[in-house]
């Protein structure tokens, strides 16, 4: 039987056996996909899937303008010539007017009030397309089949069950549904622009961090959904693509396939966690507030997956000199707990500058005080973590890797490592690194952190200043 550590996701029924055999009291959610082709005609493999589970004729086709070639081939007339072969099919072309197309209610809106009769909906594009068909046939409350052809690897969305959304200005993720199908042509996504690519090699970056994070947070008795399966089926196929990054470039065909099958693994791993932690933690936060600083100065948002990575090298080292030099005894377990009152302070000086009504302060602090009363109830928890310490250390040394590695595989691949790379200028990064930690309730290393008293102004320098020496950081 295949391991969980080798799961191939294009092998649905293997990875699914694989699954329940590591969880047997059932903790994960199961994965609701029914197909995933991963290859060189995954296209023609998609379309002809589609007949074997559409319930009837009608097929809403949902794509951007931009035109999407496969060789020579334009993909979306290709798409649309086999399937009006057989069925009715109806266009639908979003168009951001001037923009690039985004994932918000109008968009979704438009996707329902187009589908109509439709048996199933095929959406072509990248994460804004797909989060948009997810979103609006789930919202159409039409429980028909939802086809995904993915023509660029740049984030790990496509199958997750889970929009993110723009919701006035401000990125939200809410629950949608997963597709029934997914299709990553790898003739086609070796193609898209190389620095989408990269961007969905750098949000794999999360996975060095992000599950460490989830397992701290359970330990502390702060997250009941910590599974080791999610960290399993990414590591060592991620390992892989880590080593052999440079050959990215090359536009090798075996690494594009190790970071399609990488990317979607994660999506997948999201899924049976049911939450996004296993590919989410510290990083992610800081990256939210990078997005936060940019839609509240109307400047435009840099790739998510490529700040991902760059914000995993600072998560990292944040990680390692925790690793190295944490020293329990000298904690004062007392002065671990700030008061509401002092922490209600710092949230609203982090986050009042953002929008005028301080809105985006007040929605912060509601999630943040949540996190503050449960760290508050987990004391206990917090002081068997203290004196269990040296077994923390020796499982987590196995999930994460050096900064310093992390970094050179991500320059070998050409992905940009630092936030001025990406028009993000070292007070706003500065910023979010620091504050990152306010902005949620999920608990993270950066939480721990602060709670300790490290989380100050020279620990973010010392950060920031061993990113440096590795050319990466601001
Ligand atoms: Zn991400």
């Amino acid at each position: 039987m295949t391991s969980l550590s080798d799961a191939n996701p294009a092998d649905l029924p293997s990875l699914k056996r694989a699954l329940r055999s590591a969880d047997p009291e059932g903790l994960l959610q199961p994965i609701p996909m029914d197909r995933i082709f991963i290859g060189e005609n995954s296209i023609d493999a998609i379309c002809g899937f589609m007949g074997s589970i559409m319930p009837g004729v009608n097929v809403l086709m949902v794509a951007d303008s931009t035109p999407i070639y496969r060789g020579a081939e334009n993909v979306k007339e290709k798409i649309y010539g086999l399937l009006s072969g057989r069925y009715m099919v109806k266009r639908l072309v979003l168009s951001g007017g001037g923009h690039d197309i985004r994932a918000d209610e109008a968009a979704s809106r438009l996707i329902q009030d187009s589908m109509g009769i439709a048996d199933c909906v095929i959406g072509i594009g990248g994460g804004t397309i797909t989060d948009l068909c997810k979103h609006a046939v789930y919202s159409s409350g039409k429980r028909v089949p939802l086809f995904i052809v993915q023509t660029v690897l740049s984030v790990n969305a496509f199958s997750d069950g889970v929009s993110v959304m723009l919701k006035q200005g401000v990125k939200r993720t809410a629950p949608t549904m997963f597709p029934t199908a997914l299709a990553i042509d790898l003739a086609l996504v070796r193609q898209a622009p190389f620095e989408r690519t990269l961007s969905g090699f750098g949000d794999l970056m999360a996975t060095w961090t992000a599950p460490a994070d989830w397992f701290l947070s359970h330990k502390i008795g702060m997250n009941r959904n910590y599974h080791s399966a999610p960290y399993t089926i990414l590591a060592k196929q991620n390992y892989e693509l880590l080593v052999n990054a440079g050959k990215l470039k090359e536009n090798d065909g075996k690494t594009f396939e190790t970071l399609a099958r990488v990317l979607t693994l994660s999506g997948l791993a999201m899924g049976i966690a049911g939450e996004s932690s296993p590919a989410s933690g510290t990083e992610h936060l800081m990256v939210h507030l990078l997005d936060m600083a940019a839609e509240s100065k109307n400047s435009e948002i840099a790739l998510h997956g490529a700040q991902v990575g760059a914000a995993s090298l600072l998560a990292s080292i944040a990680w390692d000199i925790f690793l190295d030099t944490f020293e329990p005894s000298n904690i004062d377990v007392d002065s671990c707990f700030p008061k509401e009152a002092d922490m209600k302070k710092k949230v609203y000086q982090a986050f009042a500058a953002l929008d005028a009504g301080g809105k985006a302060a007040d929605e912060c602090w509601n999630d943040y005080k949540k996190k503050l009363v449960t760290w508050r109830d987990n004391k206990d928890n917090f002081i068997r973590f203290l004196s269990a310490w040296p077994l923390f250390r020796k499982k987590v040394r196995t999930m994460v890797q050096k900064p310093e590695f992390l970094c050179e595989c991500m320059q070998r691949a050409g992905a940009p490592t630092r936030f001025c790379q990406m028009g993000i200028d070292a007070d706003t990064a500065k910023w979010a690194i620091t504050n990152c930690h306010l902005f949620r309730n999920r608990f993270t290393l950066a939480d721990m952190l602060f709670y300790t008293g490290w989380w100050n102004d020279d620990f973010i320098n010392r950060i920031t200043g061993r990113a440096h020496s590795m050319d990466a950081g601001l």
